[in-house]
């Protein structure tokens, strides 16, 4: 499967042409895929594809479009043939392929036609950039082909957006030995070398975490324009500007986003729910743990940035006061539980239901990161402070990700965490389960925490603030000092 890309820069078009041949059936459904891995929703690719053409050295094949992502090609028995199409792209958007003069962003996903039945096929792509036009990918480079890339499968190529352009490259920096690169378009003006000393920091807090660096190399591909940010293996993409970082606050939550982006190398490619791999890229992949995927690590992006030294315990507090507040105003909070918003975010959209059914979910990324927060502590208070929630996420990479190579189920999962704690948290999981409301109170006292009401009792949208006890005993302050990272 060797994909050459042209026509870059004229239109919103990407030409593909794919080369392939060797097969010993003779007819093969070519198929787009309808999502890709990191945003839960249906995209369907299939839309943007025109102009699907076959040939072989005696000329036409039968192309055959099936359905709204599949185009079923025949004659294709032990010959070498060509498969050319257009893909429009002209949306700015992070999980959408978006093309003009002056720069290309490749989402491979919504631009290279698998065969179906044969997702662990190898590929190479080709790409015809302009002249001073740069690459940046996190595939690696084909052996001897200049401006090509190879997969070893589509879950990799699938895994590796292509963004092309006049690109910036910030100064690298290595941890553990490891490269990692910053490389985007139009990256704005700001405190390069600063930043990237920050995100080292970022990166080396999280790498203390698990203990293990698990790629060759690792890029921030910073895309420019658009929305949003989509985890990957040994890259991730995200929209950046950076003359926007320039006051405190705004620095803190672009380190926060891209503490998320890196720590879901483990928490969601990695340390990941049974359902999320192999994909389903016709289906989607539906699973009751995003909560653990995206509200974890909504968590820990906080509690890396904190660790990295880049934030103070204010700063920690009112980002999950955020959440909190988030949660409590919410009425979908008595209609649906962390695992049901986890699996319907399909139909319902990454941050629940809108319009008329508008108070009738909830977001894992609100939720997510107060449960989060109340698990480890109650994993603290129930071992004496020896273990925590990072014990857990380390638990599921090494068994897991690194043994079983597998996804865990719901049930493990639990069962990690009670593993850690040493005890049953049966009562706990109903937070997770059910509708249960939250007892803030009980969970926060573990670390010699209390929740305040800032707002007058009257009003109509509750504020709270995370505040310290007063008193606090040995325990309390221990967990309390050692969450912070002091
Ligand atoms: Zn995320």
């Amino acid at each position: 499967m060797d994909y050459t890309v042209t026509s870059l820069t004229t239109t919103h078009y990407f030409h593909v042409q794919l080369q392939t041949g060797s097969w010993n059936q003779d007819t093969i459904n070519f198929k787009m895929p309808k999502w890709t891995p990191g945003y839960y929703q249906l995209l369907n690719y299939g839309n943007a594809v025109e102009n699907v053409v076959a040939k072989d050295d005696n000329g036409i094949l039968s192309v055959r479009k099936m359905n709204d992502n599949t185009w079923s090609v025949t004659g294709t028995k032990n010959k070498k043939f060509t498969l050319s199409y257009d893909v429009k792209a002209e949306k700015q958007f992070v999980a959408q392929s978006y093309l003009d003069s002056t720069r290309a962003y490749l989402v491979p996903a919504s631009v290279f036609l698998y065969a179906d039945g044969y997702l662990n096929k190898p590929a190479t792509i080709k790409i015809e950039p302009p002249k001073k036009w740069k690459i940046a990918t996190g595939l690696d480079s084909a052996n001897g082909m200049r401006n090509g890339f190879s997969a070893p499968d589509f879950d990799i190529l699938y895994d590796c957006p292509v963004l092309m352009g006049n690109l910036d490259e910030l100064p690298s920096f290595s941890v553990r030995g490891v490269e990692h690169r910053f490389i985007g378009y139009q990256v704005g003006s700001f405190d390069r070398a600063q930043f990237m000393q920050n995100l080292k920091k970022v990166v080396e807090a999280s790498v203390a975490i698990i203990g293990d660096v698990p790629y060759k190399r690792y890029t921030f591909i910073a895309i420019g324009p658009g929305r949003g940010g989509i985890e990957h293996l040994n890259n991730t993409t995200f929209s950046f500007n950076g003359n926007d970082l320039h006051s405190a606050e705004a620095m803190n939550r672009m380190m926060n986003f891209l503490a998320h982006e890196y720590f879901h190398h483990y928490n969601v490619k990695r340390i990941r729910p049974f359902e999320l791999g192999p994909f389903d890229y016709d289906q989607g992949s539906r699973t009751n743990q995003l909560w653990v995927s995206e509200g974890l690590s909504v968590y820990y992006e906080y509690l890396i940035v904190k660790r990295a030294g880049l934030a103070n315990e204010q700063t920690l507090f009112n980002d999950f006061e955020k959440n909190i507040n988030a949660t409590e105003n919410n009425p979908g909070r008595f209609y649906q539980s962390l695992t049901q918003a986890s699996y319907k975010t399909w139909s319902d959209g990454p941050f629940g239901t809108q319009g008329e059914d508008a108070g009738k979910s909830i977001s894992y990324y609100d939720k997510g990161p107060v449960i989060g927060l109340l698990l480890d502590f109650t994993i603290r208070h129930a071992t004496q402070n020896k273990k925590s929630l990072d014990d857990v996420m380390r638990l599921l990479y090494w068994k897991y990700y690194k043994e079983l190579q597998r996804g865990f189920t719901d049930a493990e999962f639990e069962q990690a965490c009670e593993t850690v704690a040493g005890t049953s948290l049966a009562n706990f999981f109903d937070y997770v389960y059910t509708t249960k409301e939250i007892d803030y109170t009980t969970c926060l006292s573990y670390a010699g925490l209390r929740l305040e009401r800032k707002d007058s009792d009257t009003g109509k949208v509750k504020k709270f603030a995370i505040r310290r006890l007063e008193k606090m005993d040995e325990l309390q302050a221990a967990v309390l000092n050692s969450w912070l990272g002091n």
